[in-house]
């Protein structure tokens, strides 16, 4: 697979011990497919802490899906202000651009702060990672 970006050659990765990821090795975005998150054990949803995460239908973008080459849309995640992209031909999975994974544990980490609740990055990213798995599912 070839990375959206940057055109290289995506290399397989294991992403904070929880799914397979296909990782750039140039700009260190990486591809996340639907059935990789599918993988991820049920958690429960704590719907306090993810009140008002909308996320925003966006547009098409003139990055192509590194499956099936069709453009990739991009939506806006709006709990951790991040804009991703995703396949909306064929739900293949979605993208994040180098460094924006670790913005989303920043933001959480604020969030947890405020709740005075200790924060597991990892359990809070297989939430995060659910909840675009259920947006994507949501669209088929
Ligand atoms: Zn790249
Ligand atoms: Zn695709």
């Amino acid at each position: 697979m070839i990375c959206p970006k940057c055109g290289t050659e995506l290399v397989k990765k294991y992403y904070k011990g929880m799914i397979e990821v296909d990782a750039c090795p140039n700009c260190r975005g990486m591809w996340l497919d639907l059935n990789e998150l599918d993988k991820l054990e049920d958690i429960v949803f704590d719907d306090d802490a993810h009140k008002g995460s909308l996320i925003h239908f966006q547009s098409t973008t003139g990055f192509s899906c590194p499956h099936c080459g069709t453009n990739l849309h991009e939506f806006q995640y709006r709990l951790y202000d991040l804009k991703l992209e995703y396949c909306a031909e064929n739900n293949h999975g979605f993208w994040l651009d180098a460094g924006e994974d670790e913005r989303v544990i920043a933001s959480m980490r604020r969030r947890a702060d405020d709740i005075q609740r200790k924060l597991d990055v990892e359990s809070a990213w297989k939430q995060t990672l659910k909840e675009m798995h259920s947006f994507l599912m949501k669209r088929k």
